[in-house]
């Protein structure tokens, strides 16, 4: 390989370029790629460490049928028969993909339209779900598109950034870094992290606000009325303006601080500096959208930028920043239940539009099951063979041993990953061994919108093959060859892009139809570059709603779901560390990712820890009404008193002394079904 390959990193939603050189020796050397827009050359620690994840050990490198390897042709029959007789005896809605963050754009596109338009249901949800889905329903319901409206280069040009929910310093390392660096650059810029808990983006702030676990929505509907007492709204600017208005109105500071347990002069403090700033951006992640109210959080952090005229703009706007590395190439496709492909909806236009474009006459009709719905469905019996695609849920999602029975239960789990060994694998029927990063093919979207290109610098391994190969093999083997003969992915994607322009004329945000005709050659070039990218020129950010109007959504701040009590007197918060993803089968192989933090912790205020007679380094048991969980005490005042907080990742694979989201219940937002991850009742008990 002389030169390197460019590509793209396969872990968080910022997507930095990467450049990987393959040294004398045989190894590959990994760098920032100084061109790519994201990143400018930086790296993360964990990006940083990706040639040291590239060992074949614990692959999955051969086709697996009830733990024995078999053939590649009778993996693929077999599993087309057996779900060829589930939906012949049982229907569609009897079928599942559920998908993921990492796999690419092709991969998602092939699989969403073998599910919504061949096999004819809408069940097929991905593990984005538990990310950012409640950011979908807060675009779409403020402008009528899941558009985000901002980059990051806005935040070299902002006089405020807003963190809300958000770590980014771990969870988005090479953002922050930016952010970091326009710190320095113009000092004057203020940030403002608001977080119950301290962390390490908090170093940055010129405000931190710990405000009560989950009370961010009466924070930002006290600001809209501040907003509006200073400078009112006249006109009939917005949809649903007077009803937000009016819903503000009682607002208050003095109950804006009650309810939100802050010093009411730091609170009218972030209020004024938002007022006054020319220009403001509000950054929020899971500790907004992972809540049972997590849609109007989102939609009372947009209502203040609509209501201030700060959006639209270079340096304004409210930034969902998604947490996987194709979050956003997965709601392109449709792969959230609730969607079709292109941003396209369950409305008869739409599916029939659909239906036009690939000649298929089995459009699923309504939105399939989200996320926690489906896996209940499984555990009913009602969904009788599922195809989970690079995730882990029995892991990943919440209540997960209720995860567990329905796997276990369920007639048909069909697995593609890459690694043989995970807690999902172990239940499967069919195994399918997928490529890895550097050997996959093919495009990602991160939080800006931008699509870059992954490119493949290493030889497939064993029989792996791309995801999009498996699920082309299988639909030509359910009958709908002729709509899945694709030999590069080039194809799927040209055909992508022509969907998204496909009687588009405008009515669509979500369009790249300028990137439908590109050759092989040219895909195989292609730069970053952020959508709209329509044939018929740039379509600029606007409401897409009828009547081309922005919406101000009412918002009545709630309170999360889980109360401590008496037998549980704790809120346990969730969250990522800075050297691991997700549940830890690629960061947690390589040794000096593991030095940073090696262990679950359990980080317990003093004051609790005292209560609770639990020390500092020693173990504890960390325990609420679905599981339990050991970790090491780290007295710290990060947490306010009554909240503890424990990482993410940790599977029994590495802990084997029990997993986080055994202990988090599954209380979903209702709009979009996303588990309110980051509040849980618990009890702690020393060891
Ligand atoms: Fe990868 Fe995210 Fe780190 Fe960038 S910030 S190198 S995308 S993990």
């Amino acid at each position: 390989m002389s030169g390197g390959v460019r590509t793209t990193c396969p872990y968080c939603g910022v997507g930095c370029g990467v450049q990987v050189m393959k040294t004398q020796a045989g190894n590959y050397e990994i760098s920032g790629d100084q061109q790519h827009p994201a990143n400018l050359g930086r790296l993360c620690v964990k990006g940083a460490a990706l040639g040291e994840t590239l060992g074949l050990e614990g692959r999955l490198l051969y086709p697996e049928l009830n733990g024995e390897r078999v053939a590649w042709e009778t993996a693929l029959d077999e599993t087309a028969r057996r779900l060829q007789g589930i939906i012949a005896e049982f229907g569609p809605q009897a079928v599942a993909f559920y998908a993921s963050g990492q796999l690419l754009t092709e991969d998602y596109y092939v699989a969403n339209k073998l599910m919504k338009g061949f096999i004819g249901a809408g069940n097929i949800d991905t593990n984005s779900r538990l990310c950012m889905s409640s950011a979908v329903v807060g675009y779409k319901r403020a402008f009528g598109a899941d558009y985000v409206p901002c980059s990051y280069e806005d935040l070299e040009q902002t006089d405020l950034v807003v963190l809300v929910g958000s770590n980014a310093a771990w969870a988005h390392p090479v953002l922050y870094q930016r952010l970091v660096q326009a710190k320095q650059q113009r000092p004057q810029m203020k940030v403002v992290v608001i977080d119950p808990r301290r962390t390490a983006t908090c170093d940055i702030a010129d405000l931190h606000l710990a405000l009560r676990p989950g009370s961010d929505a009466g924070l930002f509907v006290g600001l809209l009325n501040h907003l509006h007492n200073v400078h009112p709204l006249t006109g009939d600017l917005f949809e649903g303006q007077t009803a937000a208005l009016e819903s503000a109105t009682g607002w208050t500071p003095a109950k804006c601080a009650d309810f939100c347990q802050l010093d009411l002069a730091d609170m009218q403090t972030f209020w004024q500096w938002f007022s006054e700033a020319e220009r403001a951006m509000t950054l929020y992640t899971m500790g907004i959208n992972q809540s049972s109210s997590g849609s109007d959080k989102c939609n009372a952090i947009i209502n203040v930028h609509l209501a201030s005229g700060k959006l639209g703009r270079s340096g304004c706007g409210p930034f969902s920043l998604t947490g996987q590395p194709n979050a956003m190439g997965g709601r392109e496709v449709g792969g959230l239940a609730n969607q079709l492909a292109s941003h396209m909806n369950f409305e008869p236009a739409d599916i029939a539009r659909l239906g036009r474009f690939w000649g298929s006459e089995r459009i699923a009709q309504t939105p399939g099951l989200m996320a926690v719905e489906l896996f209940e469905a499984i555990g009913r019996g009602e969904v009788k063979a599922v195809w989970i695609m690079g995730t882990n849920p029995l892991v990943s999602l919440p209540d997960s041993s209720h995860v567990a029975q329905a796997l276990a239960n369920c007639p048909l789990v069909i697995v593609s990953d890459v690694v043989r060994e995970t807690d999902t694998s172990r239940v499967a029927t069919v195994r399918f061994p997928a490529l890895a990063w550097g050997e996959k093919n093919g495009t990602v979207t991160n939080s800006e919108r931008r699509i870059s290109r992954q490119r493949a610098f290493l030889p497939a391994p064993g029989e792996a093959r791309a995801d999009w190969w498996i699920v082309s093999q299988i639909a030509q083997r359910l009958g709908y060859g002729d709509a899945f003969g694709w030999q590069h992915p080039h194809e799927i994607f040209s055909e992508h892009a022509a969907l998204s322009g496909f009687e588009n004329n405008g009515t669509r945000a979500f369009d790249i139809s300028g990137l439908a005709n590109l050759t092989r050659e040219q895909y195989d070039a292609l730069e970053p570059v952020r959508w709209p990218v329509a044939a018929c020129g740039n379509v600029a950010f606007k409401s897409w709603r009828p009547g081309g109007k922005f919406q101000l959504l009412p918002v009545e701040p709630e309170l999360p779901h889980a109360v401590a009590d008496r037998l549980y007197p704790l809120i346990l918060n969730t969250g990522r560390i800075r050297d691991q993803w997700h549940t830890m089968t690629r960061t947690g192989s390589v040794p000096r990712l593991m030095q940073h933090i090696n262990m679950p912790f359990l980080e317990i205020h003093p004051h609790d820890a005292k209560r609770y007679s639990v020390t500092d380094n020693k173990l504890a048991r960390v325990i609420s009404r679905s599981g339990a969980l050991v970790a090491r005490v780290q007295v710290s005042e990060n947490p306010l008193p009554g909240n503890v907080f424990v990482p993410m990742h940790w599977n029994q694979q590495f802990a084997r002394k029990g997993q986080i989201n055994g202990l988090v219940e599954s209380v979903c937002d209702p709009h979009s079904g996303q588990p309110e991850s980051k509040q849980t009742a618990v009890r702690i008990q020393a060891l």
